[in-house]
């Protein structure tokens, strides 16, 4: 297991020394904003939806590691999928970070999560799941909230 720690850890580092999708969206449909002051973890998050479908995702902003990471996680496991997909992957990212300390945590479960497996073992660390989750809370919230248009005839 130790070995499979390790793996992990390197992958958090990876994706918060080169955060996927890091950039703002020129065309985009939504967007949020996600701010976890206990930490000082502030993100923007677009998103560009054709449809159900997420066409396109960026974040920018800054945090720790694991919040920045995560939202890297994030925007690559959703960016091209569906909308109610994404939702999927979040309950399921969000039932693993949440099972209580000394519960074992299904192995099928960590490895459908893909590299956001990498993040479950958060869940021992009971300041840090916030970090992990704020990147979701925020596309969710860009999921309910359309870009206001602008219009200079009104
Ligand atoms: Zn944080």
């Amino acid at each position: 297991m130790s070995e499979l720690n390790e793996l992990y850890q390197q992958l958090i580092l990876e994706h918060n020394k080169s955060p996927r999708n890091f950039k703002e969206l020129e065309h985009f449909t939504n967007d949020a904003d996600g701010y976890n002051p206990l930490c000082g973890d502030h993100y923007h998050i677009w998103l560009k939806l054709d449809g159900d479908i997420i066409s396109d995702i960026g974040f920018k902003g800054s945090g720790c590691a694991i919040s920045k990471s995560s939202a890297s996680m994030m925007t690559a496991a959703v960016k091209g999928t569906t909308i109610a997909n994404a939702k999927e992957l979040f309950e399921k990212f969000h039932s693993v970070i949440m099972t209580k300390i000394g519960d074992e945590i299904p192995e099928e479960k960590i490895e459908e999560l893909g590299s956001l497996g990498a993040l479950a073992g958060v869940r021992e660390f009971p300041a840090r799941i916030k970090c992990a989750s704020l990147a979701w809370h925020a596309l969710i919230a860009a999921l309910i909230n359309p870009k206001q248009t602008v219009s200079t005839e009104q």
